[in-house]
């Protein structure tokens, strides 16, 4: 048992960063329209990009007539885990777990100068089954969830909170780097004044990462040397951004949603 305690924290981000659902959250949304609300689903007009599962209710409370209140937001989210633990093996065949992410998630359990957590707009039973799904729930311990608020810009002091409650340490906001492939996971990041890594593998670009003035922003995380490499020695962005291809440069991203669930 080694009792030294870890010096830096991880905060991951889920869909389209660690995993893609094969859109299976967007599809349990529809359901719980379907079967709460009794209407033809359309989530058109609903922001889904950076939203917690909570405003996204909300949201579609609203669209649909209903005052959200607390109750109707819990019963559609409850109306939604139900139908996404359908959706997941469902949508399998279209899911994915990204490159290099296990390989990265099983280093930063072996490390112990490194510790990891979740921050992420899913509610934590949602979390939970996508992650469990692609069996990777095991290597977070603690996290921020939509069940800890409305905002996601709220939740990085949850995630610290637990982080320090867990290991009995403090991190310093240079110590916490918050990982995600949206121009809103890197807001929050900078909320708390952590380091920022944008991963292109969901629906924006690296180049959109970048104008986000993340830290460092890679294609997709496969080049697992040089994200230990920025872990380990962070530097200004402009050392660290890595080239991508052409195609993949100029790859027109699909911005209905701006994140896919
Ligand atoms: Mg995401």
């Amino acid at each position: 048992m080694n009792d030294s305690k870890p010096e830096k924290l991880l905060l991951w981000d889920i869909d389209g960063t660690l995993i893609s659902t094969g859109q299976a959250g967007e599809f349990a949304l529809q359901d719980s329209i379907r079967a709460t609300l009794g209407a033809h689903p359309d989530l058109s007009g609903i922001e889904i990009a950076g939203r917690t599962d909570r405003a996204i209710a909300q949201q579609i409370l609203l669209k649909y007539g209903q005052e959200p209140t607390i109750a109707r937001v819990a019963q559609f989210l409850d109306g939604y885990v139900e139908a996404l633990a359908r959706r997941l093996p469902e949508r399998r065949p279209f899911g994915s777990i990204y490159a290099g992410i296990i390989d990265i998630l099983e280093k930063v359990h072996r490390r112990p100068d490194l510790a990891q957590g979740l921050l992420t707009g899913n509610i934590r039973r949602g979390a939970k089954l996508k992650l469990e799904h692609y069996a990777v729930f095991h290597y977070f311990e603690f996290g921020a969830f939509a069940d800890d608020d409305y905002d996601r810009n709220r939740l990085p002091p949850f995630a610290k909170a637990r982080a320090e409650a867990r290991y009995d340490v403090r991190f310093q906001p240079s110590s916490i780097f918050v990982i995600g492939d949206t121009p809103h996971d890197i807001a929050c990041g900078k909320a708390i004044g952590a380091r920022t890594v944008g991963v292109a593998t969901g629906r924006f670009s690296d180049q959109d990462l970048v104008r986000t003035g993340a830290d460092a922003v890679f294609p997709n995380l496969s080049n697992t040397g040089a994200f230990f490499d920025f872990i380990d020695n962070p530097r200004p962005m402009a050392t660290r951004s890595e080239t991508t291809s052409p195609d993949k440069r100029n790859r027109r991203k699909d911005r209905r949603t701006g994140e896919e669930r």
